[in-house]
């Protein structure tokens, strides 16, 4: 049997005539960028995510930025965020031209709340916590945190989608929630694309201007904006696939319980859920210390697997600048070692979910 680690192309199989439909009619309608799709699936997004607003950008990384520069975050300012991220959750801080801080995490992937409020500078303008692997951040006590030292609360939801933290979604309890909807993201564009959700009237006014070059109208420029907009066609998609998004995350907790249930007796730790967390995994990443033997024993199976992240943001060439050194972020630096990403996508049957549990099973018994 073979189980890739993605395989978007069944996710498209199984919707062609609908998305095909879409297709056509954006293809005749002569309007592609912005327009009714994007209005419709902004609405219907910031439903999804409980907030006032949400607004269709060209990708999460610019969900960042543009979130970043509407604080007037800028030279001279610090953001702390977690260094297990993806590396765009400090990238846009950078290209801010604002100096990126980490701080490590706890064993649930997320920032550590007294590790931020350690790394709190003078300089500090605001903290990007990372719902990472699709569970919550701890948002009582980052919320607490930001409010003692006046700093703004972005959330990075790009892995995130539909999660809760106290039956409240994620996107909704900072200045900004930014979502990516990369193909291999939970709910995914046939290309990029991204959100930003608000419940701040004048931080969206702002926005709306600043993704469209700082236009307030067709001639007048404001300010020097972005050229960041959600494509029509990928919001026709997105509307189509919106329909499908609670049925997939439900089928991503379904493959997780199942997972937890067949290894957790084995000498690994599993990804946990609090009572009043409700994750929508994005990855399944376990951790054991036979990590690099165990994903050489799935790959000779058939399995794929993958690594989320190889590489912390703090010890990338591109951050050498800011003088971290192995050592800074123990939790991090050994995670980095241990973690393993299962295929956890909905379109896997129950067949090749069970088959990457016995495989898992099998080879801690060879041992
Ligand atoms: C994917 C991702 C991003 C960037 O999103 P893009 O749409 O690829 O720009 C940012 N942060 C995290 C945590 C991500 O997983």
């Amino acid at each position: 049997m073979k189980v890739p680690y993605i395989n978007l192309g069944l996710q498209h199989a199984n919707l062609m005539n609908e998305l095909l439909a879409a297709t056509g009619k954006i293809l005749g309608s002569g309007q592609f960028i912005l327009g009714d799709e994007v209005s419709k699936f902004e609405n219907r997004f910031s439903q999804l995510c409980q907030t006032r607003y949400a607004l269709g950008v060209a990708n999460g990384t610019d969900a960042l930025i543009l979130s970043l520069k509407a604080l007037g975050i800028s030279i001279g300012d610090e953001v702390i965020t977690a260094p297990n991220s993806f590396l765009a959750s400090a990238s846009a801080i950078a290209l801010t031209g604002a100096t990126p801080v980490f701080a490590d995490v706890r064993s649930d992937f997320n920032l550590d709340p007294e590790k931020v409020e350690k790394a709190i500078t003078k300089k500090t303008k605001a903290v990007i916590a990372v719902h990472l692997t699709g569970r919550p951040a701890p948002m009582d006590e980052l919320l607490s945190l930001s409010q003692k030292h006046k700093l703004a609360l972005i959330e990075d939801c790009a892995q995130a989608v539909g999660a809760e933290y106290k039956g409240k979604r994620t996107g909704g309890f900072g200045i900004t929630g930014c979502f990516s909807l990369h193909p291999l993201k939970n709910l995914a564009a046939a290309g990029d694309g991204g959100v930003i959700t608000t419940n701040d009237e004048s931080i969206y006014k702002y926005l709306l201007k600043a993704r469209n070059h700082g236009l307030k109208n067709r001639d007048e420029c404001e300010f020097w904006g972005y050229n960041s907009r959600l494509d029509s066609l990928q919001a026709a998609l997105l509307n189509v696939k919106l329909d499908y998004l609670d049925k997939w995350t439900g089928r991503r907790r379904e493959i997780a319980r199942f997972y937890h249930d067949k290894l957790q007796s084995l000498h690994i730790a599993l990804p946990g859920e609090k009572p009043h967390e409700k994750a929508v995994y994005h990855t399944y990443i376990i951790q054991c210390d036979e990590r690099d033997a165990l994903k050489e024993h799935l790959a000779a199976k058939g399995i794929e697997t993958k690594i989320h992240y190889p590489v912390p943001i703090h010890l990338q060439e591109a951050a050498k600048y800011l003088g971290y050194r192995k050592g800074d972020f123990p939790v991090t630096e050994k995670q980095t070692e241990t973690i393993l990403s299962l295929p956890v996508y909905p379109e896997l049957t129950k067949e090749e979910v069970g088959y990457v549990a016995d495989s898992i099973i099998e080879f801690y018994n060879k041992k």
